[in-house]
């Protein structure tokens, strides 16, 4: 598989503080990575040596093959940035802004228009941008970075601001962009999202990577018991008990809770005692993963 970003023994500091102190990454081509950490952990500083936005002072680095920094112009028109800080002509209407990021990469309007719309934002599209809501340019800053139909595209904390609804709509995007075998790297808070939608997180902190791999490996490494809910009035305690590979059983209301770390084989003695009708899984989430981790990273 060929790789989008390779990061070697990357190190950046600001004065006394090493914002990324020792990083190694390598991305694949195709890939959905999230870039999870608590604030300050160095996640902006990273994505922003990758970028070329910022030079590091100790290690390399390569995007698509190339070296990002200084400002590398064969890489522009291959790569899609949207920042926290997203530079906008704030006296150009939305429509107007997009149109002069198209053209500075040699496309017409129409690829413009077509960004406006990938990102339901065409309704405002006659607004000027310092007009715009906090979300509406949020999206307006996403739509800046997928103008040219990048290959590799970044996004920091694109979810931040948005509410429910565009946040779906964005979800959508993503993995329309990861279908379309872009690489997406994008740093977010919101861990339930990283579990949906990333191939892989690397959990960052201290300027270090503290896990990195599937949030289904990284959950199963950390804890790998499953709970079986099951309702009381199917199956009795002393029964449950008794069946292969339950480790605990718990009473939640009308609920028994049924602990195991071989889920297959208690499933399967569930099914021939009482039926799988009304049966739920519970496993652990890439939350508690990550607060295990950031906890045990800070004590
Ligand atoms: P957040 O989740 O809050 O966005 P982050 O993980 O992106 O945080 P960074 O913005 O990379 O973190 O910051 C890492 C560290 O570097 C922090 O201690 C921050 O205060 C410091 N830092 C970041 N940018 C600068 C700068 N331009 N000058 C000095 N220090 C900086």
């Amino acid at each position: 598989m060929s790789t989008a970003i390779d990061v070697v023994g990357l190190h950046k500091s600001y004065g006394d503080v090493h914002a990324v102190d020792g990083i190694s990454l390598r991305v694949a081509t195709g890939e959905f990575l999230g870039i999870l950490g608590p604030n300050g952990a160095g996640k902006t500083t990273l994505i922003e040596v990758v970028e070329g936005l910022r030079e590091p002072d100790a290690g390399t680095v390569r995007v698509l093959g190339e070296d990002p920094h200084p400002r590398n112009r064969a890489l522009l028109p291959r790569i899609g940035v949207q920042t926290q800080s997203s530079a906008f002509f704030t006296r150009l209407t939305a429509r107007e802004h997009l149109r002069t990021m198209a053209a500075l990469y040699g496309l017409g309007d129409r690829e413009a228009d077509a960004a406006l719309e990938r990102v339901s934002l065409v309704e405002k599209a006659d607004a000027r941008v310092n007009k715009l809501s906090g979300g509406q340019r949020q999206r307006l800053a996403i739509a800046s970075a997928l103008v040219h139909d990048p290959e590799l595209v970044f996004f920091d904390e694109p979810t931040a601001a948005l509410d429910p609804q565009a946040r779906r709509d964005l979800w959508r995007l993503l993995l329309e962009l990861k279908g379309d075998g872009k690489t997406i790297v994008y740093t977010t808070h919101h861990l339930e999202e990283a579990e949906t939608l990333c191939d892989r997180v690397a959990i960052v902190s201290g300027g270090r990577i503290v896990a990195l791999g599937s949030p289904r490996d990284l959950i199963g490494e950390a804890d790998p018991r499953v709970q079986l809910v099951v309702p009381r009035r199917r199956l009795d305690r002393d029964t449950a008990a008794t069946l292969p590979g339950v480790i605990q059983v718990d009473v939640e209301g009308e609920d028994l809770v049924l602990t195991t770390e071989d889920a297959g084989s208690l499933l399967t003695a569930i099914s021939a005692a009482v039926g799988l009708d009304g049966i739920r899984t519970r496993t652990a989430s890439l939350e508690d993963v990550y607060l295990d981790l950031i906890g045990a990273s800070n004590a």
